[in-house]
């Protein structure tokens, strides 16, 4: 358990994917700052679930990440909180799907914010603190849309294109300081993000949720079926081991084959 006592702080944590990796963090050792919406019953109900069945502690923060004095008062709690940070994962993430005529600005201004420029802050905020430590690992959670595009998703693509760009920037600059950065590019998850796409193409096609499951991989992925959260919690606990010191700077797939083609 290579992140036994290390802190952990995971942004949009309280479903899907992130949730997938605080647990995966979690169940590795790490204390974990969980954020995210929800109901505050069921978010604190989970917090202590996890933290009694891995024997860490577990805080959560409502930080609404669109806010960059938010993003930074976050990182900050977290030491607070929880002694340190010594891995930050840039996850917490929206879409909306239009094509650029129809796209509401107010739709590109919160992707943009929230997808990309909360995880500059929260970078820049934490890299001193993990240079002064001489440890750290950041991992930012892309997507197989940071590598390709596609129709309907400008502001998802773009902010994504330029996670991974900022990725390899954040590993050159600290490149010698113990710190690795990277970013992790899933093909489909299920998850509500991808529900809701789903709900809406089969109201739109006049179809079934399950049809449009089925034509949702087949449009995208080689390989039909889902990536779970759980791979990708695994996915960050290995980029935190030993055996990842050296790899950095690098946008990794776990897509089923997406962008291989
Ligand atoms: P999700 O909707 O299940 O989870 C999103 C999380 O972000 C939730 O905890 C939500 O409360 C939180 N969040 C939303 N707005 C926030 C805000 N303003 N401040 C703080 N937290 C906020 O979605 P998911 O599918 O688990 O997505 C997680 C990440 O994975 C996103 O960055 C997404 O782009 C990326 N991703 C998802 C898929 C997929 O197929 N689901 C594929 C590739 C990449």
């Amino acid at each position: 358990m290579v992140l036994a006592g290390k802190v952990a702080l995971v942004t949009g944590s309280t479903s899907g994917i992130g949730l997938g990796i605080a647990r995966a963090l979690a169940a590795d050792g790490a204390n974990v700052m969980m954020n995210g919406f929800g109901d505050p019953d069921d978010i604190a109900r989970l917090c202590d679930e996890l933290g009694a069945e891995f024997g860490v502690r577990v805080e959560y923060d409502a930080a609404d990440l669109m806010d960059p004095n938010e993003v930074r008062r976050l990182v900050d709690r977290t030491r607070e909180q929880l002694g340190s940070i010594d891995v930050l994962v840039n996850n917490a993430g929206i879409q909306h799907v239009d094509t650029i005529d129809a796209f509401p600005t107010e739709k590109w201004d919160a992707i943009i914010a929230l997808n990309l420029s909360a995880a500059f802050h929260a970078m820049k905020t934490a890299i001193p603190y993990m240079k002064s430590q001489g440890w750290g690992r950041i991992i930012n959670v892309a997507s197989a849309h940071g590598l390709v595009a596609s129709p309907g998703k400008v502001a998802y693509v773009a902010a994504k294109h330029g996670l991974v760009g900022a990725t390899k920037v954040a590993a050159l600059e600290v490149a010698n300081d113990g710190i690795t950065v990277n970013a992790i590019c899933p093909g489909w998850v299920l998850t509500p993000l991808v529900e809701k796409q789903l709900e809406d193409r089969a109201r739109q096609a006049g179809t079934s949720v399950d049809i449009e499951t089925e034509a949702l991989l087949a449009e995208k992925q080689p390989m039909l079926k889902f990536t779970s959260p759980e791979s990708i919690g695994a996915m960050v606990v290995f980029l935190c081991s030993e055996a990842a010191t050296t790899i950095t700077g690098s946008p990794l797939s776990i897509d089923g084959g997406w962008v291989a083609q």
